[in-house]
């Protein structure tokens, strides 16, 4: 197996846009999906559309098959202990309001405190807001500096303050392209009794996620960015932590019995997953995880990909910085925390008017504030041109999204 085969499996990265092949590289928003992944969501939907858990029939009890498959799926690909521990959610938004709401009700009183970073994008800021303001906590930023690592000694002393009840930090910055230092962040915060969720939604993406070496306490992703189907999520959380939250949202499936005056809840994960899941798109994790881990298995492929990441960031490192008034955030090329994600700006030109020119040469990628505004407000921009790879990406798409960029730019000032 090699790259070029690879795509050929991805209808989507064979597309021609305005007379010229697509150069897809929007992949942080989402990712596009392999026929495996879009023949089970097309048969599941044609013969075992029945809904899951409910009904004695055989189109009931194949989807309900499929679906908790798809559940030892995700635990085996992520390690958790044991499927209670996996949530099906709607993606990573709804996964930490999940544990922001629910956690927080059960272990955060008024004066307590949480800590997030500079470094969040929206979803994993909002919920936390929602939560202090319910629950009477104070949230706490921890900063990062110029480079885009967090500060680390800063870190600690927030750790050290008086009821700090949980910090919840991105796994890899879906504006800065870093991996955060998370294991080293996870080991401080239990040095001092403090669990941790990480927003994986990009961290899952780039390279094996081992939720028991890691030891953190809650792991949020979204399908859709990992070759899944959209509407599908992902809350990983330790049993002992999810046993002591009350349910998240109330209605069928996740009850034991009701009554008017009393109803008792699932017992895990169910208590979490109240009324029909998207148990189609839920299934297809099972195919879209295979293909992730099909990157990594086959050692030539998983060599090739290595190798053309790191040149695509070396050479787009090297290109762009050679540009006057163009900035690229996060580190250098030689970082070694660095995946091929690149936010950039360009004096004088706006970011969205540069992926529309872009557009028409065929690039697809991302602008305007990433859903990271405190971010890249820090960083005195309200706005940036963000291009995102995945492993199906090839060196000549990096050579084509400098090019465009290039004319663009000339074009634009
Ligand atoms: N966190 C990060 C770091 C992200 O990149 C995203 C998606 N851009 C999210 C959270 C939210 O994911 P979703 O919209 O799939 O819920």
């Amino acid at each position: 197996m090699n790259v070029e085969n690879l795509r050929k499996k991805i209808p989507a990265l064979g597309r021609m846009v305005y007379g010229r092949p697509l150069v897809y590289l929007d992949n942080a928003a989402t990712s596009q999906k392999p026929e495996e992944v879009l023949d089970m969501q097309d048969s599941m939907s044609r013969f075992s559309n029945g809904n899951i858990h409910r009904a004695m029939h055989i189109l009931s009890t194949e989807s309900t098959s499929a679906y908790e498959k798809a559940r030892e799926r995700v635990r085996a690909f992520i390690n958790a202990k044991s499927d209670r521990e996996i949530i099906f959610t709607s993606g990573t938004t709804a996964s930490i309001n999940l544990v922001a709401e629910s956690f927080s009700r059960a272990f955060v009183k008024e004066g307590d405190k949480i800590i997030i970073s500079e470094a969040e994008h929206h979803s994993n800021i909002v919920p936390w807001q929602l939560a202090c303001e319910k629950y009477g906590a104070e949230l706490l930023v921890a900063e990062i500096g110029d480079d885009g690592r967090i500060k680390m000694e800063q870190m600690e002393k927030m750790l050290g303050e008086k009821d700090v009840r949980l910090v919840s930090i991105c796994h890899i910055s879906n504006v800065l392209g870093i991996v955060n230092p998370v294991k080293e962040i996870i080991a401080a915060a239990h040095g001092h009794g403090v669990p941790v969720m990480l927003d994986g939604a990009q961290g899952i993406v780039h390279g094996k996620v081992d939720v028991q070496d890691l030891d953190c306490d809650f792991y949020a992703f979204s399908g859709h960015k990992i070759y899944a189907p959209t509407g599908t999520g992902i809350l990983y959380g330790k049993e002992s932590f999810l046993e002591k939250m009350p349910p998240y949202m109330g209605g069928g499936d996740m009850v034991g019995t009701v009554t008017f005056k009393k109803t008792t809840y699932a017992e895990l994960p169910m208590k979490f997953e109240a009324g029909t899941s998207n148990f189609i798109g839920q299934s297809c994790w099972t195919p879209a995880l295979d293909f992730a881990d099909s990157l990594y298995e086959d050692k030539e492929l998983s060599e090739e990909i290595k190798r053309t990441e790191k040149s695509i960031i070396e050479f787009i490192f090297g290109e762009l910085s050679g540009m006057e008034g163009v900035r690229v955030l996060g580190g250098t090329s030689a970082s070694g925390d660095k995946i091929p994600l690149f936010s950039i700006s360009a004096d004088g030109v706006h970011p969205s008017d540069l992926a529309q020119i872009m557009d028409k040469m065929g690039v697809a990628l991302r602008s305007g504030m990433m859903c990271s505004e405190p971010l890249l407000s820090k960083f005195g921009l309200t706005a940036v041109l963000r291009a995102s790879f995945l492993p199906y990406n090839t060196f000549e798409e990096a050579e084509a999204f400098v090019r465009s960029f290039k004319k663009a730019v000339g074009m634009l000032r």
